[in-house]
């Protein structure tokens, strides 16, 4: 069976050029790299009626799962639950837990829950939240006819909480085997690594992301994350170790300090 996947990417600011859509890219690598084949990316701007018509013709296709983001936000131009529940001829209602974290978010920050906050709990009825770590959306899932729908906010470092955590709890997932390990990192800044992680990236074709953690200490560090996948796991495993050392010994010589690593294999 093939698992494939479509990427929706929304927001006025793509198509008129504004911001250049990274999250499409890294959206296709991430599913890429576990195996799943990305058949389609589409941009649509923040309208009901395109949004609507955007998630019905992709789900026309029968993708394994769909990724989307932006428009999750408070303010009025952002209306992708809504266009996607008009698409799935679903209600939108008020969802319990995106309601709880909304709260929990808006109350430690000493802030009322206005109407603009509280439509952010405002779900296609059937909608699953997905705690947003990074900001303060919750993200959300649907299965429709056998896809799964994840919708994420536009932010990219959202994106990415709220991708990991589907990426991490998705039952369905390509029969590649995926593994990848992260160590942290500290004394050496993300800028400073970027070119040499780059250039690893670019030779070996694995993933490698640096997520800088710690901000609200007076100690950042980087978390490294490594990940790969193919067929034949104990290749795998060989070139993520491979790479993992390489990039220790980049660390230690731009004067940085590894303090623990973790391991993780689906
Ligand atoms: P917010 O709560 O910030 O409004 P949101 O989920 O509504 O979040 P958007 O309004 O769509 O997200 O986008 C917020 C910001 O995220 C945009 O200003 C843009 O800079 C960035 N962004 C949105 N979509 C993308 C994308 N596809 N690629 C890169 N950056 C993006
Ligand atoms: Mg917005």
């Amino acid at each position: 069976m093939l698992y494939t996947a479509e990427v929706l990417t929304i927001g006025n600011e793509l198509l008129t050029g504004r911001t250049v859509n990274t999250n499409a890219s890294h959206i296709a690598s991430r599913l890429t790299v576990m195996g799943f084949s990305v058949r389609r990316i589409t941009v649509i701007g923040d309208d009901l009626d395109e949004i609507s018509k955007a998630i019905r013709e992709i789900l026309a296709r029968s993708p394994t799962i769909v990724v989307v983001s932006g428009g999750l936000g408070p303010t009025y131009d952002d209306m992708t639950a809504e266009g996607l529940a008009k698409g799935l001829n679903r209600p939108l209602v008020m969802n319990d837990e995106a309601l709880k974290e909304l709260r929990e978010k808006y109350e430690a920050k000493g802030l009322p829950l206005t109407q603009e906050r509280l439509k952010m709990a405002l779900l296609p009825e059937g909608a699953k939240p997905i705690r947003n770590e990074a900001g303060i959306a919750p993200g959300f899932t649907l299965n429709v006819n056998g896809t799964d729908i994840v919708v994420t906010p536009g932010v990219p470092k959202e994106m990415e909480n709220v991708l990991e955590s589907f990426l991490n709890r998705l039952a369905r997932r390509p029969p590649v085997h995926y593994y990848e390990e992260s160590f942290l990192v500290k004394g050496v800044m993300e800028s400073a690594l970027a070119p040499h992680v780059k250039s690893v990236v670019k030779e070996t074709g694995v993933y490698i992301k640096t997520h800088p953690k710690g901000h609200e200490t007076r100690e950042p560090y980087l978390e490294i994350q490594i990940a790969y996948s193919g067929e034949n796991a104990e290749r795998v495993r060989d070139t993520v170790r491979r790479v993992n050392e390489r990039v220790k010994a980049i660390v230690r010589e731009l004067g940085g300090t590894i303090l623990e690593g973790v391991e993780n294999s689906q």
